[in-house]
């Protein structure tokens, strides 16, 4: 057949969207009445985890509110020592008294046996255990270390992420699966037998969990590796083999746009194949940076693609040299900023409002076509162009700003407008005109 450049062969629209989600158990993790679901068709969720000492509960309680303030749904904490295990009730405690429900999830490493065991309190505090199976000791000692986890675990009834990692992967394990590949007619390369090896060890251990009493609608599972190839293969064949809720994550992503770029590109392969039931965006933050950054990324990711919304998006042009001036890329900076400070006060007062989409571009060429796509937007003017920007508001254009209070007074037109389109006095939620 040939292919008439440019023809639509098949005459049917083009399609759009993610593939359907992968059909999963639907888990639940709750404190008090607040229950977040992952998996069971339920939104992605956003997960991050603090970085302070979990033996600091005042320092802990306050990242974790700041986190869960800028998003995140489940937010894990480090318990690795006993004074750690021991501060997890106040944490809990002091989130409590300052409303923040948001469920805790306790990452334990070689000893959670015993620290869960020794501790009753931060068990019960805990909403979640993550579980690593590859640093549980080895011989008899894992298998019972992983028994008494499990146990505590169906007495407090809480579920588990059972996160196998490649750079703590069960050696036990490999080395049986790499004398089993030995035999094979064509062995497989290292590396192949590693992929195989994290799935083998996440699903089997899911299984040891539910032989052990835990239900199987309390198993969430996760296999991080630190390449991008390597990670979309490796989700992609435990989904396959399982119907657990998966959670995705590029283990040491790294810093900065390195790891940002490395962990969009990973995620968005597999939640665009509807693999993906919770996200967490491991960035090493530079000194002093803001720990929330992983969060708003994690944001980014689901709204970027249309899977979730948390909060406006500002469409901005890169500029260029029809303008000169750095005005539209000052006003494009101050309005995201302004748009989500808001968040945290607008999301329970105007509902929908996290759908609403903001056009800042830098010149006549396409600002107004862009800005007229937009919710709002404002065409800024280029170099040359009459000093003035008109504003459009639902696609028409309504006022020409002018003058050094052009910002100010479009993020006014833009508080107009939500409490217009969004506020309660609007309950139909309708557009309204310019
Ligand atoms: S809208 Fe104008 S300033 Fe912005 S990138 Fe396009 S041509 Fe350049």
């Amino acid at each position: 057949m040939i292919i008439e450049p440019g023809l639509n062969q098949a005459d049917t629209p083009l399609k759009v969207g993610t593939a359907g989600r992968r059909p999963t158990r639907a888990v639940a993790v709750q404190w008090g009445g607040r229950v977040v679901q992952v998996g069971g068709n339920a939104p992605v969720v956003v997960q991050s985890m603090t970085n302070t000492d979990t033996a600091d509960a005042i320092a802990t309680a306050i990242q974790v509110k700041d986190l869960a303030q800028a998003g995140s749904e489940l937010v894990r904490i480090t318990v690795n020592t006993p004074e750690a295990a021991r501060e997890v009730p106040a944490i809990r405690e002091q989130l409590d008294r300052m409303n923040v429900s948001v469920p805790l999830v306790g990452d334990f490493h070689y000893n959670g046996h015993k620290l869960l065991a020794d501790f009753p309190e931060c068990a019960q505090a805990l909403s979640k255990y993550r579980i690593n199976p590859g640093n549980m000791g080895g011989g008899k000692k894992r298998g019972d270390n992983f028994a008494q986890m499990i146990e505590v675990a169906c007495r407090y009834e809480k579920p588990v992420r059972i996160g196998v990692n490649w750079g703590s992967l069960d050696h036990e394990l490999m080395a049986r699966m790499m004398d089993d590949n030995s035999r094979r007619a064509q062995p497989w390369d290292a590396q192949a037998v590693m992929r195989d090896a994290l799935v083998v060890s996440a699903i089997s251990n899911a299984r040891r969990a539910e032989e052990l009493g835990l239900p199987s609608n309390a198993i969430v599972l996760s296999c991080k590796v630190s390449h991008v190839q390597d990670l979309i293969t490796v989700y992609q064949d435990l989904s396959a083999r399982c119907d657990y809720p998966v959670h995705l994550g590029l283990t040491e992503a790294g810093m900065g746009s390195k790891g940002i770029v490395a962990s969009t590109a990973a995620l968005s392969v597999l939640l665009q194949q509807g693999i993906g039931d919770t996200i967490r965006i491991s960035l090493t933050p530079e000194p002093g940076g803001d720990r929330r950054r992983e969060v708003i990324v994690a944001q980014e990711i689901l709204q970027s693609m249309g899977l979730r919304a948390f909060t406006p998006m500002v469409v901005a042009c890169p500029g260029c040299g029809r303008t000169s001036s750095t005005v539209f890329q000052e006003l494009a900076d101050s309005i995201q900023s302004y748009l989500r400070d808001q968040m945290p006060v607008w999301k329970n007062r105007y509902p929908g409002v996290e759908t609403m989409n903001v056009a800042v571009m830098g010149c006549v060429v396409n600002g107004p076509g862009e800005s007229r796509h937009a919710d709002i937007g404002i065409s800024l003017p280029g170099t040359g162009e009459v000093p003035s920007a008109p504003v459009y508001v639902d696609g028409k254009r309504t006022v020409t700003l002018k003058g050094d209070t052009i910002a100010q007074e479009f993020q006014a037109i833009v508080e107009q407008y939500v409490e217009r389109r969004y506020g309660a006095g609007d309950t139909n939620n309708n557009k309204v005109g310019g």
